[in-house]
């Protein structure tokens, strides 16, 4: 299983189907840089090799940077899913929190892939799942081709739903003017979390859907290997999560909903790491 981690409960943007459990979240909720920090050795010295960092948005962590730079020092493979907006400004969250502009030359130096959403080809499209009012396409692709500048390895993740699914040789076309990304994922919407447990019935797709998507975007790439699509039984059990309190979950098709989240432990108990890096390891 894939671990993720989340190190921050902050977001930049309220997703209609947000599908982190971060949002759910106590308000201010976060990791101490220790714990993860200690957690990770551990996990690496078991064999652990990889790690996604996510959240919230990981970029709206204070101390991101450094921490990446510590989880690099470990000698982590780092992915990171980030919507990307302080690379560009400085974002004000509310009337009390300003994120500073982050480093795109850090961030492309410390993390080996950058996860950044683009689900729609127009700011119209892309607001159904992702409302903002702000000029969103340009900004993700500025953001893009900002770190694309220092050489960073960029993924882009689309969350295919029932609002975007006619959207998608437009987003495909976006993608395809980007050449240098070195991967491509299409997920399936999935209603995981509050959000898109509560708005499932706005952005569900079934699988013949998405398979179909499948076909005809694989047909238009000739099969190009950085497109990817994962669909709900690809990720059906293939991750084990840290919420920001620390409680180590597995994703789970059949714990969707937030009560039936199957804790496994929790990294602020060390008597917890061996049983999650057993999953880990499974
Ligand atoms: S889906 Fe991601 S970008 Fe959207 S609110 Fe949730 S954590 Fe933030």
């Amino acid at each position: 299983m894939h671990l993720n981690i989340f190190v921050s409960q902050k977001c930049f943007l309220y997703c209609k189907g947000c599908y982190s459990y971060s949002r759910e979240e106590k308000c201010g909720q976060e990791l101490e840089t220790d714990i993860i920090l200690e957690f990770l050795k551990y996990a690496y010295n078991k064999g652990i090799k990889k790690v996604t960092i996510c959240g919230g948005d990981p970029l709206t962590r204070k101390d991101i940077v450094k921490l990446l730079r510590k989880i690099k020092k470990i000698g982590y493979y780092i992915s990171l899913d980030t919507l990307g907006t302080s690379i560009l400004k400085n974002v004000k969250l509310d009337l009390k929190q300003t994120i500073k502009k982050t480093s795109a030359k850090d961030i492309a130096s410390l993390v080996d892939m950058i996860g950044i959403p683009i689900d729609g080809s127009t700011d119209d499209v892309f607001s159904k799942f992702r409302p903002t009012n702000k000029e969103i396409v340009k900004e993700q692709i500025d953001i893009c081709n900002k770190l694309n500048e220092y050489g960073a390895n960029i993924c882009i993740n689309t969350v295919l739903h029932k609002d975007n699914i006619e959207d998608i040789f437009e987003i495909a076309k976006i993608v395809k003017k980007l050449n240098y990304i070195k991967k491509w994922q299409i997920f399936e919407f999935e209603p995981f979390g509050k959000f898109g447990r509560l708005n499932r019935h706005l952005f569900e797709i079934n699988e013949n859907e998405f398979l179909k998507v499948k076909e005809q975007i694989e047909a238009y790439f000739c099969n190009d290997k950085r497109i990817q699509f994962k669909n709900s039984k690809k990720r059906d059990g293939a991750y084990v999560l840290v919420d920001n309190s620390g409680y180590a979950y597995v994703s789970s098709n059949c714990n969707l909903l937030q009560e039936n989240r199957q804790i496994i432990g929790n990294i602020k108990e060390q008597k917890d790491w061996p049983i999650i890096v057993r999953y880990l390891k499974s």
